[in-house]
């Protein structure tokens, strides 16, 4: 079936459920409402042109409307790009342009950059790009405008190989690229997630996770949606705001990942919330330290699992089984039912030996299509066999419960050892002074490379350089020691909670 048909194929009879709500002004929009929203700019999509094969990017924070463009723009037969609301004219016109965007929304407070990106496609390509915004203030044309009664010219769409969204991957490790996902590839994942995870209807969900992301557009938005639950939305991640409306909105389940994690276990505000009605959270995206994790467990009460995936997988692999409470400190879960698992030694190709660690490779029909127009990254990333390589170290332990170690690149190359970087960052995390830290390898002409620090301070305390070495060297084995210290004001991460390593590294590269 079609996405939306998928996620919105009951909103009609779920009437007048609110399917979303918007946190700053209350405004709700019902299932009945959304269905027929969607339905009706779906035809006025269609009337201006948008038909099978055709993208539309979506450049927008979370907004109750997100999900009208988003799904009428399937329902039309198109597929959807999404942009993150942060992007700058230029990351926004590099898009556009690798996209093929017919169409570019936006909400009004974005249009300078929307209409800048479009000038310099016009300018690189002499392609004009229309501009609409999704919203009802005065002063430019809505998509919302466009919607109309009637019925949508037939598409034969067919959901196992055309595209419903071509989110790019989050860029951490290189040039974000356009993810190919088909209909089949979303559906499938939402219904391996199913008995893994259950909400319905009743459930309140806090969206803050940025929907333009897979991570809250499928896990979060369709998932959502596709039951019945109602989500809270919340433009941009501000703390009050996340924290006020977990206990106003009696949230039943959060979708975050670890950067709020680390709110959650060290903010005071955080220990005079009622959250009686939240059943679980789902931290996923980025390592997480087993110690966080306990430590917000026990705070808050709840249950806490993590899950893993990858823009290339739908995103979903694995996640906590609901109700296991037995599940390991820091496991990503389960491995999702119709889905296979290796673990290859990167340096041998060989299957690693049991309970050793290797790289993670993944097959099952929620592999990706490809990358949009990069046939060789595509092979590069997908063997002959199907095999996704996610680049990603991983171990399973004999209960099939699995963790993930770090990425294979990331990895760094202290003398003839391996040491994570998400190791050391949450036993540095675990230390009282320190509110935020990330490391990477940095080059050693006699060791190779080096473990080093960058620390973000508590406010108001007095730590130094060796404080941090030490307390590190106690904790880890030898080579896995701290070399080297730098403290720093923020610690640079994406939108979807990543630590961006890469920018350490260029600014490493930069101070030499
Ligand atoms: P790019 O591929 O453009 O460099 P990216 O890999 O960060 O960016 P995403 O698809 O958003 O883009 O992220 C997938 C990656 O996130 C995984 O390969 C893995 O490294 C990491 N990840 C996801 N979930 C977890 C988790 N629970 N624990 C550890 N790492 C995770
Ligand atoms: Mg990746």
């Amino acid at each position: 079936r079609p996405i939306h048909e998928r996620v919105l194929g009951e909103a009609v009879g779920r009437g007048a459920t609110p399917a979303l709500v918007d946190t700053a002004s209350g405004r709700t929009i019902t299932y009945g409402e959304l269905a027929g929203m969607v339905q009706r700019l779906a035809v006025g999509l269609a009337a201006e042109g948008v038909g099978k094969g055709d993208v539309v990017a979506l450049h927008s924070p979370n907004t109750v409307l997100f999900p009208v463009v988003f799904y009428a723009t399937t329902t039309a037969g198109g597929t959807v790009t999404t942009l993150s609301p942060l992007a700058t004219a230029p990351e926004i016109a590099k898009q556009l342009v690798d996209s093929g965007a017919k169409l570019l929304v936006t909400v009004s407070p974005l249009l300078a950059a929307a209409t800048g990106a479009t000038a310099i496609v016009r300018e690189q390509t002499g392609r004009g790009i229309e501009v609409l915004v999704c919203d009802e203030a005065a002063g430019h044309r809505s998509v919302l405008s466009l919607g109309r009664d009637g019925r949508v010219p037939p598409h034969d769409l067919d959901p196992a190989t055309d595209v419903a969204v071509l989110p790019y991957s989050s860029g951490t490790t290189g040039t974000p690229k356009g993810v190919m996902l088909t209909h089949r590839n979303i559906c499938t994942n939402l219904e391996q997630l199913t008995d893994l995870h259950r909400i319905g209807p009743g459930d309140r969900i806090i969206a803050i996770l940025p929907f333009f992301h897979i991570y809250g557009m499928a896990v979060l938005l369709n998932n959502a949606l596709s039951r019945g639950a109602t989500v809270y939305v919340h433009a941009r991640f501000d703390l009050d705001a996340f924290l006020t409306s977990l206990e106003r909105d009696r949230i039943t389940h959060a979708y975050i990942a670890p950067p709020v994690m680390l709110v959650l276990a060290k903010h005071p505000a955080v220990a005079k919330l009622d959250l009686s009605n939240l059943k679980r959270i789902i931290c996923a995206a980025a390592p997480l330290d087993a110690g966080l994790q306990a430590a917000v467990a026990d705070r808050l009460g709840v249950e806490i699992g993590q899950a893993y995936g990858m823009t290339e997988l739908s995103p979903g692999t694995h996640i906590h089984v609901d109700g296991n409470l037995d599940e390991p400190a820091a496991c990503v879960g389960h491995l999702f039912p119709s889905t296979k698992a290796r673990l290859v030694d990167p340096g041998t190709g060989l299957d690693a030996a049991a309970g050793e660690p290797g790289e993670l490779w993944i097959s099952g029909p929620q592999v990706m299509k490809g990358y949009f127009g990069r046939p060789e990254d595509t092979d590069a990333m997908v063997d002959a066999d199907g095999w996704l390589h996610t680049g990603d170290i991983a171990r399973v332990d004999g209960d099939g419960n699995w963790f993930i170690v770090d990425r294979v690149k990331e990895l760094i190359k202290y003398k003839g050892y391996q040491v994570a970087p998400a190791e050391l960052e949450a036993v540095l995390l675990n230390h009282p002074g320190i509110a935020d830290a990330a490391v990477i390898g940095v080059y050693d002409e006699e060791n190779n490379e080096v473990p080093k620090a960058f620390v973000v301070p508590m406010p108001g305390g007095s730590l130094n350089a060796d404080d941090v070495m030490s307390y590190v060297a106690e904790q880890v084995a030898p080579y896995k020691k701290i070399r080297l210290v730098e403290f720093i004001e923020a610690v640079p991460k994406a939108a979807s909670g990543k630590i961006l390593r890469r920018q350490l590294r260029d600014r490493e590269h930069a101070a030499r």
